[in-house]
């Protein structure tokens, strides 16, 4: 069944800084992947710091992967700082075996957790205040941590207003002509960043529409756009 379409030209969130034909054509996207699916409530966690617990995990794997490594984390009672930080390597990896590459994820979280006991003396929360271009370098700077999930943290934890992009943005993207199809992680965050309002519910929304509508429709073979809400059109 295909979606309806729902498009709303709301220029009043066009910024005035980036390129208006994109920025419009970014909004009419977003307008017609969220009349589609309408909100996604993304992230699903209880704490900020399960929000980045999750965004560790979740390279390399899908989400019901990562439920069952952070429930283990949680029956353990060691789903905090000092729950982690309590833990032997072994024992972490084993615990979020789910997860996949659980020895490789057991030592990039144990140095995300050095890093905020070495540099906020253990408060994740401080971690994430201020500024926000700050911080991802900050986060970036952990061995571990790439662009994706750092902007899922600063994001999704942080409430920054950074963009968070993935192989579903990079395809939808490139096959609608708004990048090259080996455009780079920082040509596609710039892209949302220089030409949308720095507002990180709109980020956070779109993001997760671009996984909804990567999963149901743009696939990496045989893509549907007969049914697709982004039905090639010249708006687009
Ligand atoms: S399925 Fe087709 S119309 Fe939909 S986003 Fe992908 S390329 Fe665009």
């Amino acid at each position: 069944m295909p979606c309806p379409p729902d498009v709303h030209n709301d220029d009043t969130r066009i910024t005035a800084a980036g390129d208006r034909n994109e920025s419009r054509r970014l909004m009419e996207i977003y307008d017609r992947l969220l009349g589609c699916f309408g909100p996604q409530h993304w992230w699903p966690a209880d704490t900020p710091f399960e929000v980045a617990v999750g965004a560790i995990l979740t390279q390399n794997t899908n989400w019901k992967n990562v439920e069952r490594a952070v429930t283990n984390l949680k029956r353990a009672d060691a789903l905090t700082v000092e729950g982690i930080d309590g833990l032997a390597e072994t024992e972490l990896a084993e615990l979020i075996r789910p997860s996949g590459y659980f020895t490789v994820k057991a030592r990039r979280l144990k140095n995300f957790i050095g890093y905020i006991t070495e540099k906020y003396r253990g408060d994740f929360l401080a971690s994430l205040d201020g500024d926000g271009t700050h911080k991802r370098a900050e986060l970036l700077s952990v061995s571990g941590i790439g662009p994706e999930t750092a902007d899922s943290i600063l994001l999704y934890a942080g409430g920054h207003p950074t963009f968070v992009v993935d192989a579903y943005t990079r395809r939808v993207m490139a096959r609608h002509g708004l990048v090259s199809e080996g455009a780079g992680y920082d040509e596609l965050r710039s892209l949302f960043l220089d030409n949308l309002p720095a507002d990180a519910a709109l980020f956070n929304e779109y993001h997760t529409l671009f996984v909804a509508v990567g999963k149901d429709y743009c696939r990496p073979k045989n893509p549907r756009c007969e049914e697709c809400p982004l039905t090639k059109d010249p708006a687009i």
